[in-house]
């Protein structure tokens, strides 16, 4: 029997409430598919930081380094706001990317037939959405130094550093290309390249390694161009490949076409080591011990990490087609409310699921 160890980090706000769902939800699928799953919970994020004082303690980093894969739930909370920088959750979790060296983010956006009346755009821009952002994770402004203010000047100053090196830029293409190869074999570059020196390395360096595939069709659109074309015709796209920050803004924009952000997973990948699926949404504190948010992000996040992380093809399958189940036969939790469907909590509409695997 195939055993796995995979780390779960509850998180704070909603986190520990859809992780238990997921925890139910692996083990059934365990059951059914015949491996074994070591599930190992550790302390992440502002639960951390009251404990230990700091959002991603080394003990918890060393655990998901030794991991097989890490399924991360949510971190933060408004309470944190006025913490050092580096002491707030969001902070952990560019210190979990990086010690993970996981320069890769995926997202896929694909429109469930079940909850098309979700999206806020019409029936007939949405209907066929069905794409993949490819986000560089650990480089680009985020990361780049110089940073920080300045203070010696009349008025107050900040600066941030966008910097990149080809190296960076040719390893996510290598893994939008491989993405594009499973799909469509279609890339669109997004960059800013007729303003930024950073992005014409970008778009030239991801011009060099796609053209070593004969197989791909690539293209290369302008950030503000991309941002209009993702709410006007967003099934021209299959895999959207970008830096950092326009990935951070245009999947998020890309999440919404969907509807509800309760429904979006994500993985964070590098070459070889484990990767980090985690649901896109935050801690939702406004609803945080209610037990009425809605798991399957999470769970999404879940059947990624069994398909990309484990090569459980066949547990992640049922998974997904478990969750589509549950939709058709008209249940929902209250962020999917559509006026006529029954809405249920958050761990029912986990049993359900539970029931269909
Ligand atoms: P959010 O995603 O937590 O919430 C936005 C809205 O969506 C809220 O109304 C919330 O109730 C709703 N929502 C989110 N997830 C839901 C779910 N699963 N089911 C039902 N409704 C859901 O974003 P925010 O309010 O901007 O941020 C809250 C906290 O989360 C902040 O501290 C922020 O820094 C943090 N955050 C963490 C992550 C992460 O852990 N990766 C990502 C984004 C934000």
């Amino acid at each position: 029997m195939k055993k796995y160890k995979i780390v779960l980090l509850p998180g704070d706000g909603i986190g520990p409430e859809i992780s238990e769902v997921s925890k139910k939800v692996l083990i059934k699928l365990s059951k059914k598919h015949n491996f074994d799953i070591e599930i190992i919970e550790k302390s992440f994020g502002g639960i951390a930081y009251e404990k230990y004082g700091t959002p991603a303690p080394d003990e918890t980093l060393e655990q998901c380094k030794k991991s097989d894969a890490v399924l991360l739930a949510c971190v933060g909370d408004i309470k944190y706001d006025s913490l050092a920088r580096e002491l707030r959750p969001e902070s952990g979790l560019l210190k979990l990317r990086s010690a993970l060296n996981l320069f890769a983010n995926i997202r896929p956006v694909k429109i469930r037939k079940s909850l098309i009346d979700a999206s806020t755009l019409k029936k007939e821009i949405v209907e066929n959405v069905d794409l993949i952002v490819v986000r560089e994770l650990i480089g680009g402004i985020y990361f780049g130094e110089p940073r920080g203010h300045i203070t010696n000047t009349k008025i107050p100053k900040a600066f941030n550093t966008m910097v990149y090196d080809s190296s960076e830029i040719e390893r996510i293409t290598e893994i939008a290309i491989k993405i594009a190869n499973q799909r469509n074999k279609k890339i669109c570059s997004v960059d800013k390249s007729n303003v930024l020196e950073v992005s014409q390395l970008w778009r030239d360096t991801v011009l060099n390694i796609t053209s070593k595939d004969k197989n791909i069709s690539i293209s290369n659109m302008y950030v503000d161009n991309a941002a209009m074309q993702l709410v006007r015709d967003p099934s021209q796209f299959d895999v959207i490949l970008t830096s950092n920050l326009f990935g951070d803004i245009l999947s998020d924009l890309a999440a919404m076409l969907t509807g509800s952000i309760g429904m979006l997973p994500s993985a964070s990948l590098n070459n070889n080591g484990p990767g980090v699926f985690e649901p896109v949404h935050g801690s939702a504190p406004d609803i945080a011990g209610k037990n009425i948010a809605n798991p399957i992000a999470m769970l999404l996040s879940a059947s990624m990490m069994l398909k990309i992380g484990l090569n459980e093809e066949e547990a992640a399958e049922n998974l997904e087609t478990a969750v589509d189940k549950v939709l058709s036969k008209g249940f929902r939790t209250a962020d999917l409310y559509d006026g006529y469907s029954e809405v249920l909590s958050c761990s029912e509409i986990g049993d359900k699921i539970i029931d269909e695997i």
